[in-house]
């Protein structure tokens, strides 16, 4: 029988690809008779659920417009934050020189 650590790593595993039909048994069979790895995979199940949810809303998410910035303020900070950056540069250019 497999061993708390690698049922552990098959549980995380099994967020990212699906378990070979060996796997899924093992850890099966692991998890029946294990309590602490039975509560790991449902909790982690869980937290994996609770992420795709919280991602999904993310991603849906859609401020109303007032709330957006307008083209020309994003056009504004754009110009600004390169213009910060390229000073940046000038001054690390300058730091390299003097060494
Ligand atoms: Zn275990």
């Amino acid at each position: 029988m497999m061993n708390c650590k690698q049922a552990a790593e098959l549980v995380s595993q099994a967020l990212d690809r699906k378990l070979s039909l060996f796997q899924r048994i093992a850890l099966w069979f692991h998890s029946r008779q294990c309590l602490l790895c039975r509560r790991y995979e449902n909790q982690t199940n869980q937290l994996a659920m609770l992420v795709a949810r919280y991602m999904e809303a993310v991603q849906s998410f859609d401020p109303p417009s007032e709330q957006r910035l307008s083209p020309e303020f994003k056009e504004q900070l754009r110009a600004q934050l390169q213009a910060a950056l390229r000073e940046e540069d000038a001054k690390t250019g300058d730091a390299q020189s003097t060494d």
